[in-house]
């Protein structure tokens, strides 16, 4: 496994036993999608195993400034409730109690992280509540009080960049059909139509896109779906190559017209049966009792029946297989 640890935090690593699920022991970066915030109700003489019985986090988040990392990013802990969350979420335990906002120095280090965690893991939510970054209680439906309200200064350092999306910006986006994209230069995700910063997508990013802003934007399906006007440049993408072709009859038909063969082509609407027997090579070609018997010579004078001959005998290695085999006529 891969073990990714940010440089800036002191590593104190927590017991491996408490962490991990049946047969999921480990996630890849992709798989992070926020943080799980939480109120640690105590202290760093109890945050620096990183873990307890039952429980483990990721990084503890110190008043004093320090931020410690207790286990690799790709290890799923046990604390915020439930093995999906502990798998797409990234726990951080803030030391202080309910009652207590996070410090300056809280404040800083949580937003070193998410720019951390935004740029290594493809699949980061943005900075928001309720996105990038989620909280113990909102994740049990309240079974917990934890954070207490305690990360609130966070969220708000955020929200000054956040401009809320005005209520026309959707007579400018169209539903495409969803489909995917590759990113093949680095993209910045903006809030639209203000052009506000979001995060940066790293080159190679696949997404899936479902909307379209004036033209010049893609809109991906999260942001459709959510009702968020977050776009990235059109002209940034390619679409991923198609798959190929299956080796149906239509497919055959098609590549006889690509290759420009229209008399073949008018045949088609039936079976092609495929008769290999060099130099000359005989297809058959019909659609219920109205069949065609056509010949052609590979050595033919004619160029353009020569090379009609040549194009059907190339047929097999262009599909790999035809749907009737059947020996000489
Ligand atoms: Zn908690």
């Amino acid at each position: 496994m891969a073990e990714t640890w940010l440089p800036w935090c002191q590593k104190r690593p927590g017991d491996r036993s408490r962490t991990g699920y049946f047969l999921k022991s480990t996630r890849s970066l992709a798989e992070i999608r926020y943080q799980v915030n939480h109120s640690a109700e105590g202290w760093e003489a109890y945050l620096r195993a990183g873990s307890a019985p039952g429980a483990s986090w990721t990084f503890s988040n110190l008043q004093g400034g320090k931020m410690y990392q207790h286990y690799p990013l790709e290890l799923p802990t046990w604390t915020s409730g439930g093995r999906r969350q502990n798998i797409d979420g990234l726990a951080v335990e803030h030391e202080g109690v309910a009652g207590q906002l996070l410090n300056a120095a809280q404040v800083t280090n949580d937003r070193r992280l998410y720019e951390d965690l935004n740029r290594l893991c493809p699949n980061m939510r943005i900075p928001r509540l309720g996105e990038g970054f989620r909280e113990h209680g909102e994740l049990t439906n309240g079974a917990t009080a934890c954070p207490s309200g305690r990360i609130q200064p966070l969220y708000d350092s955020y929200a000054v960049v956040q401009p809320p999306t005005p209520p026309n910006v959707w007579d400018d986006i169209v539903t495409i059909p969803t489909k995917q994209v590759t990113l093949y230069v680095d993209a910045n995700l903006r809030t639209l139509p203000a052009g506000v910063n979001i995060k940066t997508l790293p080159k190679g990013t696949v997404l899936t896109v479902s909307g379209r802003y004036k033209n010049s934007h893609y809109l991906t399906k999260y942001s459709m779906d959510n009702k968020k006007s977050n776009g990235f440049a059109i002209s940034a993408t390619i679409d991923p190559t198609p798959p190929p072709l299956p080796p149906e009859e239509d497919d055959m038909m098609k590549y006889v017209a690509f290759k420009g063969f229209k008399a073949i082509y008018a045949l088609a609407g039936g079976e092609l049966i495929h008769v290999p027997n060099p130099p000359v090579m005989s297809y058959q070609m019909g659609a219920g009792n109205s069949w065609s018997h056509e010949t052609h010579d590979v050595n033919d004078p004619d160029p353009a029946k020569k090379a009609l001959a040549r194009a059907l005998a190339d047929l097999p290695t262009q599909f790999g297989k035809l749907p009737k085999a059947l020996g000489g006529v």
